[in-house]
């Protein structure tokens, strides 16, 4: 039975979807003014990993997230860069394709830019303020935080302690046209945009947190199952979601909420002020596998904070380069025909283990101890003395694909080797061959020179990071 861990009751919940067998899950997606650091894609990662495990037990699952391409640091950077805001959009939805692609994040179902929805966001803001939960004020529109019942509920907070953290943030031009200080901006209306649209109240841009709820309903349902994001965006962002939602549909916007830790650098917080902020641009760019990326930011529990640093990076390396070797070993052991059935259950054990770690909250750590158990089971079986065909093809199977869970492909592809080292491999193996035994010797010297340890057996060359 699956559990997730829900923000709104703080508790480990079971999942049980709207619909039998689909899941309707939304993921607030990145503002596009800047090249994704290692935080987005750490929150981008937990919920692709939650999605695919969703798939892996056999969901449907409908993956809906968003660009936000009209915001406050969109128009700042255009004026800074004397570009149009679109540019500024364009750019960086490319960069981040460019960027998630090679860290194995699959693209949602439906990922949909806030400028394609205006229409939708001016329709749902007007039923607000026809309800009476949404006022203008001199172009703006706002949200009456206190007509909407339960606020406050997910951040576990009362209305009135949130209200005093919003009010520190609040400019006093703001404050002069709300309400109340507590309320949010649904439409702004903003000279500076150069992309602004007509609406029933002037001419002005939607703000933040509308598209959210306007995506989620008009590309999923009023009710959805899980919704998703990072620990950042509780309070205000899915609190102004769920307010607004509620008053819009008269139904209970999401089912279970889902919220990932953030990631820190040596310790600290990542920021720009101190100097660690670091772009998965920049990361693919200084290191060769960006499956090892993946892992180290898979393999932390998607609630907890992940600490990166080289060491965790070294680290993640050398143990999924255990698994990937162990993968490599029996796959190019000599075989026999036929199957082991006491090898068979002790997969099948380990395969059971892995669900039932992933079962609870998507318990990753767990997960893995059942992955290094099955790493233990091959390399003891590739050491045995008969390796049976059936047998082997079912555990290079199930590795392949628990591994695929947590995003990590190519588990025997051997190109994740530096280019260097797979030439200076191929010229070691031509030597061989030819019996040039010092020129072999050479090569291995150069090749440990690198960082590499090859040694000889029975099914070539084995390299290993030393
Ligand atoms: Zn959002």
């Amino acid at each position: 039975m699956l559990k997730v861990f829900n923000t709104v009751s703080l508790k480990k919940e079971e999942f049980v979807p709207i619909n039998p067998g689909k899941v309707m899950m939304y993921v607030c997606g990145p503002t596009v003014y800047n090249y994704i650091h290692i935080g987005n894609a750490r929150s981008s990662i937990a919920f692709d990993t939650i999605r695919r495990y969703l798939t892996y037990r056999g969901y449907d699952v409908n993956f809906v997230s968003n660009f936000t391409d009209v915001d406050d640091k969109i128009i700042n950077r255009a004026q800074e860069e004397a570009v149009s805001e679109q540019e500024i959009a364009e750019k960086y939805i490319k960069a981040f394709y460019d960027d998630t692609l090679p860290l194995n994040i699959l693209p949602a179902t439906t990922r949909t830019k806030a400028t394609d929805v205006i229409p939708d966001i001016i329709a749902f803001i007007s039923d607000l303020v026809d309800k009476g939960y949404a006022y203008e004020s001199h172009g703006d529109v706002y949200f009456r935080v206190r007509k909407s019942k339960d606020y406050g509920l997910l951040a576990h907070e009362a209305i009135d302690d949130l209200e005093v953290g919003a009010s520190g943030r609040l400019d006093e031009h703001a404050l002069e046209l709300k309400e109340d200080p507590l309320d949010f901006a649904l439409w702004k209306n903003e000279p500076r945009s150069v992309i602004k649209w007509d609406s029933p109240w002037g001419q002005g841009r939607p703000g933040w947190h509308i598209e959210c709820s306007v995506m989620s309903t008009k590309y999923l349902a009023d009710t959805i199952d899980i919704h998703g994001g990072g620990i950042d965006l509780v309070f205000p962002h899915h609190t102004d979601e769920i307010a607004q939602s509620e008053a819009h549909t008269g139904k209970q916007f999401v089912h279970y909420w889902l919220h990932n830790g953030f990631v820190n650098v040596n310790d600290e917080k990542m920021s720009k002020s101190l100097g660690n902020f670091t772009t998965v641009r920049d990361l693919l760019n200084s290191y060769d596998d960006p499956m090892t990326i993946r892992y180290l930011m898979a393999a932390t529990h998607y609630r907890r904070p992940i600490n990166y640093s080289t060491a965790e990076l070294a680290r993640s390396r050398v143990e999924l380069d255990r698994i990937r070797t162990a993968y490599r070993r029996l796959q190019k052991a000599d075989k026999t025909a036929g199957k082991d059935s006491v090898i068979e259950k002790k997969l099948s054990k380990s395969v059971a283990d892995f669900i039932t770690a992933m079962d609870d909250d998507f318990n990753v750590a767990n997960a893995l101890a059942a992955i290094f158990d099955l790493v233990k089971l091959t390399n003891s079986y590739v050491d045995s003395a008969d390796i049976k065909d059936q047998t082997a093809a079912n555990i290079l199977k199930q590795l392949s694909q628990l591994m695929s869970v947590l995003g990590i492909s190519g588990l025997g592809n051997d190109t994740i080797l530096p280019k260097k080292i797979q030439d200076l491999l191929a010229q070691r193996k031509t030597a061989r061959a030819n019996k040039d035994w010092s020129q072999s010797d050479e090569l291995r010297d150069q090749i440990a020179e690198s960082g590499y340890e090859v040694r000889d057996d029975s099914n070539g060359q084995q390299v290993h990071k030393i």
